[in-house]
């Protein structure tokens, strides 16, 4: 039985218990105990915050086009869709359809519906959305509230469904379910999954040259022209899902002749059911971002596609030719320390691409792990030791590991740098939908604006001369990761 047969999906915890969220040590310990010496039973002592699954399934839901996200919960569930939208409406934009915000709602409960239930007014606010905004597909997402007082999501969504020309999609996204960020994914492509794609018997011919290319809310339309270009080398066609894609693209989805993912702590759940289901084969396991994780990417799509010898004589020459433009920048990157904090597989990827730039890694955090960075800590484990830590944000963590270790530059998510800008490092952002950074272009395009930031750094300077972080003096003199536990 397949997890979709269920109405509510399941959480990284159970899926994944390798999955852990706090570990202070170095890449060194890799392969230390297996998975890298990180344990899922390690937890914090203090802790300052989390990430509610809501923030990722959101950037994701409020990207698809013709459709309205309806948040069952308090009102103050989902307020991240507001600062979602900056990249809902540049995505948009981007891909021919500009001024177009996302459109989500609140129910908006309140004490009395927690007295007397809230399905009413989430079927309420469904045949609203409906006739005012007329969209194709209504996303019904349940916050922590409903899933606490026990509001039937699915039956209210089944009887709003009759009264509606749009499809109506439960979305079981209740932040206390999960620790983990990553079950976001899970609950979007369950949601999408269970709802959107056609019955496997509904016919429709194989497509022999179409390949799913599943995207990430952190990568924009330069990350999917550059993929998308390096696949059109090898004679394929992209079909890029879910992120801005419309619904009709993901019933292609169920015809295409392979998957590939470029988040695999992103991808698995829906890459494994559409193999089995669809029986469309899938590749997971590099992230397109560096010159030898894209050519590693490429090969593996390549020989999937029977395409193995094509792929690698692509993959040679844009490689080579990658590693000759990029010899500019060395002199400029040389000794330079770096360090990265964002999740799993983006840090761990942009830092082997660091490398290849010539930048010494310092550290890196990431917001969990589990037994998908493997692949990446082996190819990091090779070189210098470094610091490595598993946090759900803790700036507290942060703030220490970079007063001891100073690099010359942070990478890190747009809302996640403040600390090192505060603390006058030169910040560079991780991601962003409006730039470049996969594939070879991206490492270019990564190159130039690192060199800039470098040459650069009086603003950071300034910031550092006259910011304030929150801690006392003694925080910066105890060990960064004494508050982390690793037993029981
Ligand atoms: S779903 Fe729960 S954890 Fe997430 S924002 Fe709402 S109340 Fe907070």
């Amino acid at each position: 039985m397949s997890f979709l047969d269920h109405k509510i999906p399941p959480v990284r915890e159970h899926r994944h218990p390798e999955t852990a969220l706090a570990h202070g040590g170095t890449i060194a310990g890799h392969g230390r105990g297996g998975l890298c010496g990180v344990s899922p039973q390690a937890s914090r002592s203090f802790t300052q915050g989390s990430i509610c699954p809501l923030l990722p399934a959101l950037g994701i839901m409020c990207s698809l086009p013709e459709t309205v996200v309806i948040l069952h919960g308090a009102v103050g569930c989902g307020t991240c869709a507001a600062g979602n939208n900056t990249n809902v409406r540049a995505g948009r934009a981007s891909r021919g359809a500009p001024g177009s915000d996302a459109m989500w709602l609140s129910t908006a409960l309140d004490e009395i519906s927690v007295i007397n239930g809230g399905d009413g007014r989430l079927e309420a606010a469904i045949v609203e959305a409906d006739r005012e905004l007329s969209p194709r597909v209504i996303l019904a997402v349940s916050g922590c509230l409903p899933g606490v007082i026990g509001d039937d999501i699915d039956a209210a969504a089944a009887r709003a469904q009759e009264r509606v020309a749009a499809r109506v999609l439960p979305v079981h996204c209740e932040g206390f379910r999960s620790r983990f960020m990553a079950t976001a994914y899970d609950v979007v492509y369950h949601a999408l999954g269970r709802h959107l794609l056609p019955d496997p018997g509904a016919g429709g011919e194989r497509l022999p040259r179409t390949v799913n290319v599943m995207n990430v809310g952190s990568m924009g339309l330069a990350d999917e022209d550059e993929l998308g270009r390096l696949l059109a080398e090898l004679g394929l066609e992209a079909n890029f899902i879910p992120v801005f894609a419309h619904p009709g693209n993901l019933a292609l989805a169920t015809r295409a002749a392979l998957s590939v993912s470029v988040c695999p702590t992103h991808d698995d759940y829906f890459l494994r059911h559409l193999e089995e289901k669809y029986g469309v084969p899938y590749v997971i396991k590099h992230m397109p971002i560096g010159l030898a994780n894209t050519s590693s990417w490429l090969a593996d799509v390549g020989q999937a596609m029977g395409l193995g010898r094509e792929a690698k004589r692509l993959a040679g020459r844009e490689e080579a030719e990658a590693r000759r433009a990029l010899g500019e920048f060395r002199e400029a990157f040389r000794g330079k320390r770096a360090f990265l904090s964002a999740g799993e597989y983006r840090s761990l990827a942009t830092a082997s691409l660091l490398r290849e730039l010539g930048f010494e890694i310092s550290g890196i955090r990431s917001f969990h792990f589990d037994a998908f960075a493997e692949v990446e800590m082996e190819k990091l484990g090779r070189g210098e030791d470094f610091v490595f830590n598993v946090a759900n944000v803790q700036p507290f963590e942060e703030a220490n590991l970079l007063g001891r270790l100073r690099p010359d530059v942070f990478l890190g998510h747009w809302h996640g740098n403040s600390t090192a800008a505060r603390m006058g490092i030169p910040s560079q952002v991780m991601y962003n939908g409006g730039y470049s950074y996969m594939g070879f272009r991206g490492a270019f395009d990564l190159a130039r604006r690192l060199r800039r930031r470098l040459a650069h750094p009086q603003f950071y300077q300034r910031l550092g001369r006259y910011g304030r972080l929150p801690y006392r003096g003694e925080w910066f003199r105890e060990e960064p990761f004494s508050h982390i536990r690793t037993t029981g």
